[in-house]
């Protein structure tokens, strides 16, 4: 089997769970600013909406068509706004809010910090995210495995979201590593697996839930224990 030196993780849903934390925030948003005036029973469908159109602000985010503060605003302007609640500087304080209170949470996916303690004996570990510098560098402190990682890039710093190659190329400069001699570990087949493998890189794709996925990825795995029997 070959030899890596260098993983490269993915952060949001391969070790910090992005779903649970996000999710546990904006209930806490709801329920502080905006169950009185929309609603206790209306949670579940505010969500609905709020998903579809940070989706749709993220594509636009992507393809450069927006800025990164115009996403954190939007999606709750235009989420209030389709919620029959038109207000502007509330949306600016939930956006705030958010920001601030997100990356506070701490809950890791299962057995996230089990493996990087292993891993890290082993190998040099580092971070590949795409997502704003101030709110992802702060999510690793305060869940507390920021010290398992030589190097962080974020897509911010490299210039370009994954799956462009510029985010791994430069990734792979911050950390002295060789391409053939290192290992891009993600969730995202599109983000993580396909823009790695187009400049040579291996890959280990995180299917949770045993999801039938077609894919290109190098090894693919439903828990992140496994990790440790594709690199013992
Ligand atoms: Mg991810």
């Amino acid at each position: 089997m070959k030899r890596y030196k260098d993983l490269f993780f993915d952060l949001d849903d391969t070790l910090w769970d992005f779903k649970r934390n996000s999710e546990e925030t904006l209930r806490e948003l709801y329920h502080e600013y905006l169950a009185q005036e929309l609603g206790k029973e209306n949670y579940a469908q505010f969500i609905l909406i709020y998903h579809r159109i940070n989706e749709r602000l993220w594509n636009d985010y992507k393809l450069n068509k927006i800025k990164k503060s115009e996403v954190a605003y939007q999606r709750f302007l235009f989420t209030l706004e389709e919620s029959g609640l038109s207000n502007a500087s509330l949306a600016r304080l939930l956006a705030e809010e958010y920001l601030r209170s997100s990356p506070a949470k701490t809950n890791l996916i299962a057995g996230a910090v089990e493996v990087l303690e292993t891993l890290a004996k082993s190998y040099k570990l580092h971070i590949i995210t795409n997502g704003f510098t101030e709110v992802q560098i702060p999510k690793l402190h305060n869940s507390g495995i920021r010290h398992y990682f030589t190097t962080l890039t974020t897509s911010e710093e490299a210039g370009c979201l994954k799956p462009c190659g510029q985010i791994f190329n430069f990734a792979l400069e911050k950390a002295e590593a060789q391409i053939n001699e290192s290992l891009m570990i993600g969730d995202d087949p599109e983000g993580d697996i396909r823009g790695a493998r187009e400049i040579g890189l291996d890959t280990v794709l995180f299917v949770k839930h045993h999801k039938r996925i077609q894919t290109e990825s190098t090894y693919t795995i439903s828990e992140l224990k496994e990790l440790l029997q594709i690199l013992s």
